[in-house]
């Protein structure tokens, strides 16, 4: 699931949505070598080593607001997370749930991250590129009226790298999660509003 639709659904069903896009950014704020190594891999559109990936979702969905539910943004990213994650859940006696699966042209995406921004405060998400979704004033929160920021790579040149990671790791998950029969798959290509209503119509069945 993506960013926005997370959003969507933490507001409707009352429960976190965890990105470990959001926790590394975190760890990147900081200062240190760790910090400087992590950036770089951000910046360059690869996965971090899955050991850190691992252990910044482990911490998270151990906290007691996990134990309803969670929704799991940009986790798992490739084959061996997932089998990992499968352990984590096999040790916390909880199920998978389900995978949905947002498809989009790999052009449409492409124009939604480079037109994308957030608020730093409230994490509101904007996008330039999309009628609806334009800030009244330009480059402010309508909410908060901070600036808004934009990820360093949300850019077309990291975009298509993080296009190619994708294909070649994160894909062969769908195949993963297709052969355990909980794979749902949402056309995402047209309004916040339409991918949402798809979403909620599984999570309703
Ligand atoms: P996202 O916010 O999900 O688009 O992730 C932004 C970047 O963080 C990715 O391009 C990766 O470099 C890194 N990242 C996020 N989640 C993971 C993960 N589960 N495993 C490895 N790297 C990740």
């Amino acid at each position: 699931i993506d960013k926005a639709e997370a959003e969507q659904i933490k507001a409707d069903y009352n429960i976190p949505s965890i990105s470990t896009g959001d926790l590394l950014r975190d760890v990147v704020k900081g200062t240190g070598e760790k910090a400087d190594a992590i950036r770089e891999i951000l910046n360059s559109g690869a996965l971090v080593p899955d050991e850190i990936a691992l252990e910044l979702l482990k911490d998270r969905i151990s906290q007691a607001d996990c134990e309803n539910g969670y929704i799991l943004d940009g986790f798992p990213r490739n084959v061996s997370q997932a089998e990992a994650y499968d352990k984590i859940l096999e040790e916390m006696k909880r199920d998978a749930g389900l995978v949905i699966v947002l498809d989009i042209d790999k052009e449409i995406a492409k124009s939604r991250i480079s037109g994308r921004f957030t608020c730093p405060s409230c994490k509101r998400i904007y996008n330039i590129n999309t009628g609806d979704m334009t800030p009244k004033k330009s480059g402010l929160c309508d909410d908060c009226n901070v600036e808004l920021i934009q990820r360093s790579d949300d850019n077309p040149e990291t975009y298509d790298e993080r296009y190619n990671t994708y294909l070649e790791k994160t894909e062969p998950l769908i195949s993963y999660y297709d052969k355990k029969g909980i794979v749902y798959h949402v056309d995402s290509s047209t309004s916040p509003s339409a991918t949402h209503a798809q979403v909620v119509k599984i999570l309703g069945e």
